[in-house]
């Protein structure tokens, strides 16, 4: 699963010194502003070999940020897999021993299975469960363009135009192989004013993807006056996109088959003019594009049965 052919641009950030945290928690600090406001969180690493986020944690923590208005949490998740990264292996440090982020439903954290990451999970359950607002800090196999994930109801939507940024809303749903927890618990839950998004800055090991961490992160935390906003501008470095527009995921293209084969080298994003298309096969069967201009998100190198491949969708508004 190494994707070594792309270079790593990026370096790890030493995050030994945030071992200790201050809520009991490894890895994960609150700070609290003592006014009312909501709690709101950013995470790292939910997989080990996405750097971008652990780079942007480490830069609001080295610059003493501190909440103006209710709590900010900042957390390293995956913290294991995260200090397993190799430069000369980089694709290899995504997890221990399975994704951390299908974990997150209540029937898989309260079960009696056991791996390293749903050790952690049960770890930081406990402070995902107090979160208002949560920004989850990930990266891509392929360079291409930011993706911000709102989920799958309209109060992501809202969010993710709050942040202002990246262009490319995507409404979705996840994936079969498990909870992501951004889905997790009230975050999903219409009636609730929980809220969640999970950013997608760029490829892996890119510079470009921890410019784009850090100016989403920044502007998330704006747009909840969480952070002074002098701090904010002082380091934000680009200005935001003339318009967004959301891309309504239609549901995964989940592999049934030891032998999944995409048709052409798709890296993400393709529109792919006429329903009907072959995009790939898996075993004896065809995919096909659903509909007209479809939308090819995030094709997978790791084609294993169970996971998702590719995700489908179009542009809706
Ligand atoms: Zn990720």
């Amino acid at each position: 699963m190494s994707n070594g052919d792309y270079p790593v641009e990026l370096e790890a950030p030493d995050i030994s010194p945030y071992q200790k945290g201050n809520i009991g928690v490894e890895y994960v600090v609150t700070f609290d502003s003592k006014t009312s406001g909501p709690h709101v969180m950013v995470s790292a690493v939910v997989h080990g070999n996405e750097l971008c986020g652990a780079i942007v944690l480490d830069f609001l923590l080295r610059n003493d940020v501190r909440p103006v208005n209710g709590k900010l949490t900042l957390g390293f998740m995956n913290v294991a897999a995260y200090q397993s990264f190799d430069p000369a292996d980089p694709g290899a440090s995504r997890f221990v021993d399975e994704d951390f982020n299908r974990l997150w439903s209540h029937q898989v954290l309260e079960s009696d299975r056991d791996s390293a990451e749903l050790k952690r999970a049960r770890e930081v359950r406990t402070i995902i469960d107090q979160v208002d607002y949560l920004l989850d800090v990930h990266s891509m196999q392929h360079p291409t363009v930011p993706l911000l994930l709102c989920g799958p109801r309209v109060k992501g939507q809202r969010l993710a135009r709050a942040v202002g940024a990246p262009m490319h809303i995507v409404a979705d749903a996840g994936h079969s192989a498990g909870t992501r927890m951004r889905d997790y618990g009230a975050f999903v839950d219409e009636s609730s004013h929980k809220n969640s998004l999970l950013i997608e800055c760029g490829q892996h090991w890119s510079a470009a993807s921890a410019d784009v961490a850090k100016d989403v992160v920044l502007r998330f935390l704006g747009s909840l006056e969480v952070l002074d906003p002098k701090f904010i501008d002082q380091h934000l470095e680009h200005a935001p996109p003339p318009m967004q527009h959301i891309i309504q995921v239609t549901g995964p293209v989940t592999i049934e088959s030891n032998h999944f084969q995409f048709v052409d080298d798709f890296r993400g994003m393709e529109i792919i003019p006429k329903a009907g298309t072959i995009i790939a096969t898996d075993g004896e069967k065809a995919i096909l594009t659903p509909y007209d201009n479809c939308v090819l998100i995030m094709p997978s190198r790791r084609l294993r049965k169970g996971e998702s491949a590719v995700r489908f969708g179009y542009v809706a508004e």
